[in-house]
Parts: C-alpha cells; sequence; structure tokens
C-alpha cells in the first residue's frame, strides 16, 4: 500500500525501514504542533524551572523536532519488538514502514503456532513501556535543563501512550492480535477472526464517534484506518480459508491464449485490443513456454501508428520471463506470490513442464490488497 515511500540506506536487525510520504509531511507538522503546545510540556515537566529562553526565537520549533523524531524513533523500537519475536517464532519481518499513523512491520507470515501471534503482538507494548520506563528513570535523574526534562517527559508519556493505545483490543492493533489469537486457542481461525472482527468494528466506530464530538481528527482517522483495516482482515482470513486446501489447478483457467515470439508488433497489438487480456505466454511451434508478454510491455509502442517498430521488432524482443507455477502447487501461496510479483498472472505448468493454464490476480486477490493492505502487517 505504501507505494510512495523512501526507503533508508540502511537496515536494523536486517530490516529496511521506509519512510512513506505521509510520514514525511506529517513529521514536520508534528513538530510544529509540539512547539506550539511547548509552554503547556515545559510547564507540566520542568515545573518551576525558569523556561523563558525556551520559547523564544527558533528554539521551540528545535525541540518540537527533536520530540517528533523522538516519537517516531520509539514508534521503529516498537515495531523492532515485534520483529524480533516474531523472528523466534521463525518468521522474517520483510520490512518496517513509517507512515503518519505510526510504524507497519509486514512480515512474510503471521507464526502459526498457537498464541504466537499473541506474544508477537504483546512485544510490541512491551517495548514502548520499557522505553517509557527508561525515558522516566532519565526523567528521575537530577538536572537543571528544562529543555532535557522537556525532552525526556514527552518521550516517557508519549511510549506509554503508544502502549496503552496499540493494546486496544481491535485489529489490527497488537490488543487485537492477541484477542484473535487467544481466541483462537478456543475456536476455528477463522471463527476467531470473524469474532476479533466485530468487537474491532465496534471499537472503531465508538473512536470514531468520539473523535467527532471531541474534533479530534486523528483519532477519526485511526478510527477510519481500523475500520477499513479490519475489513481486509476479515475477508483475507475468509479467503485463506478457502484456498487453503485448494491447489492450483483447482482454480486456474484453462483457456489460455499464446503467442508466437516471431509475432510482429503490430499484430500482437491489434490481438490485444481484441481480447483484451493484459498478458500472453509465449510458446514456440511445439508448445514449449519461452516467455512472457504484457500489455504493459508493449503499450509503448501502440500509441504512435507510425512507429516503426511496430512492423520491425517482434514478440520476442520485448518479452519478459514467464513466471510459473505447478498445478499441484498450493493455491493460497500461489496468489500470495502473485500479489507480490510484477506479473499479475502465472502459466501453470504440469509435472512434465507443459503449460497447462494460467493463474492470476483475481477479484479476490484485489479485494485484499485494494482494501488498503497485506493482512501480515501488524502496528
Ligand atoms: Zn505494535
Amino acid at each position: 500500500m505504501f507505494r510512495r515511500a523512501i526507503t533508508l540506506p540502511f537496515k536494523l536487525l536486517g530490516i529496511p525501514i521506509r519512510l512513506d510520504m505521509s510520514f514525511l509531511l506529517i513529521l514536520p507538522l508534528f513538530a510544529f504542533l509540539i512547539a506550539s503546545q511547548l509552554p503547556a510540556y515545559v510547564h507540566l515537566f520542568a515545573g518551576n524551572t525558569s523556561a523563558d529562553n525556551l520559547t523564544q526565537g527558533a528554539t521551540p520549533y528545535l525541540l518540537g523536532l527533536i520530540a517528533a523524531i523522538g516519537l517516531f524513533t520509539s514508534v521503529l523500537i516498537h515495531e523492532l519488538g515485534h520483529a524480533v519475536i516474531a523472528r523466534i517464532y521463525g518468521v522474517e519481518t520483510k520490512e518496517i514502514t513509517l507512515w503518519f499513523l505510526g510504524g507497519l512491520a509486514r512480515f512474510d507470515d503471521m507464526p502459526k503456532q498457537k498464541g504466537a501471534e499473541a506474544i508477537t503482538a504483546i512485544a510490541g507494548p512491551i517495548t514502548s513501556i520499557l522505553l517509557a520506563g527508561v525515558f522516566w528513570l532519565l526523567f528521575r535523574t537530577p538536572h537543571n535543563s528544562a529543555a532535557l526534562a522537556f525532552v525526556l517527559g514527552y518521550l516517557m508519556t508519549t511510549n506509554a501512550a503508544l502502549a496503552i493505545f496499540n493494546l486496544l483490543p481491535a485489529l489490527p492493533l497488537d490488543g487485537g492480535r492477541v484477542l484473535r489469537s487467544l481466541l483462537a486457542l478456543r475456536m476455528p481461525y477463522i471463527r476467531a477472526t470473524n469474532v476479533a472482527g466485530i468487537v474491532s468494528r465496534i471499537i472503531a466506530i465508538l473512536l470514531g464517534i468520539y473523535g467527532l464530538l471531541n474534533q479530534e481528527l486523528f483519532l477519526l482517522a485511526i478510527a477510519f484506518f481500523i475500520y477499513n483495516a479490519v475489513t481486509a482482515e476479515t475477508q483475507y482470513a475468509r479467503i485463506s480459508e478457502g484456498l487453503e486446501h485448494l491447489t492450483v489447478k483447482e482454480v486456474m483457467s484453462t483457456e489460455v491464449s499464446t503467442v508466437y515470439p516471431d509475432m510482429p508488433l503490430s499484430q500482437f497489438i491489434r490481438l490485444m485490443y481484441y481480447k483484451h487480456h493484459t498478458g500472453y505466454p509465449v510458446v514456440d511451434f511445439e508448445d514449449n513456454l519461452i516467455g512472457f508478454i504484457r500489455l504493459r510491455d508493449a503499450s509503448q509502442f501502440g500509441e504512435n501508428q507510425e512507429d516503426p517498430d511496430l512492423d520491425t521488432k517482434t514478440v520476442a524482443d520485448i518479452m519478459s520471463k514467464a513466471e510459473t507455477a505447478f498445478e499441484t502447487d498450493n493455491a493460497l501461496e500461489t496468489l500470495k506470490r502473485i500479489a507480490s510479483s510484477q506479473m499479475g498472472r502465472f502459466v501453470v505448468l504440469n509435472q512434465l513442464g507443459k503449460m497447462v493454464g494460467i493463474v492470476s490476480k483475481t477479484d479476490l486477490i484485489k479485494a485484499i490488497q485494494n482494501q488498503g493492505r497485506s493482512p501480515t502487517q501488524t502496528t
């Protein structure tokens, strides 16, 4: 879902860290908001210490920026807390993304062991509580800088708030994952997800009403986020349940239109408009698969009818390597692979390597993806 994100040039614990555009916008906004509330914060955390010099010139904005960076760094450490525990269960974290509502860790999969999801989920809030404790200790250490008292006090409070907020029993927040995982100890996973889903929607609605009445836009945004994410989550559980026991053979389409490598592009483009497929396997005269050609690869040539390339170039010039699945592969695993591939559709082979069908991103997969998030994410 984070298409416009930049990846940091270093990894943490071997995990790529990405900053979504929305994060790059929210960071200065946060800094500004904190700066505008600075006198109140300083009064709260530094008491009677003279703080006049903190509210002058650029100082409030600098302190605001430090506090905002500290807050998002804390969110990042919270996510790393999840990642460390998931790793113990043998699940790798693909990436951690910071965006305007906080952080998201994307896993290869959710830990499957009973109760493992709960332990992985609770690791985040525990990390935040530990961080709050560290800042509390530093805060309590005698010093007479009002600026330091403000930064430490702010991070102590926000980390505690982060832990408490994430413990709300609403999917995809950590508390919701704990709830689902505990329910799944006593009932089938799909039912556990549905029950947790109902609880999550109620919480999202209450949070939304509260946010609306108090004009807390941030809470309102979180309520929407939870509501949408929980819909995707329950859908995914249903789809997984449905596909888990199927093979690719049972879901593939056997009507495959193929093209030959020596077909001129002009002809291919006409075919494309006529058949409306997004891609075609390329086969030789003995029906052996030799590549795959996508609509996208050819579309750059279709714009100009006069383009001399249209008659001189052939399918072979612009085709890509085909991505394949075996007909005996598990349908759910294959659809996950398709979802994270560039191709959008896989050519299905039998055990002899002969092409027997094609399996594409179905509307179901679109439902999982477009609903906002891949289901294996945690806040
Ligand atoms: Zn978390």
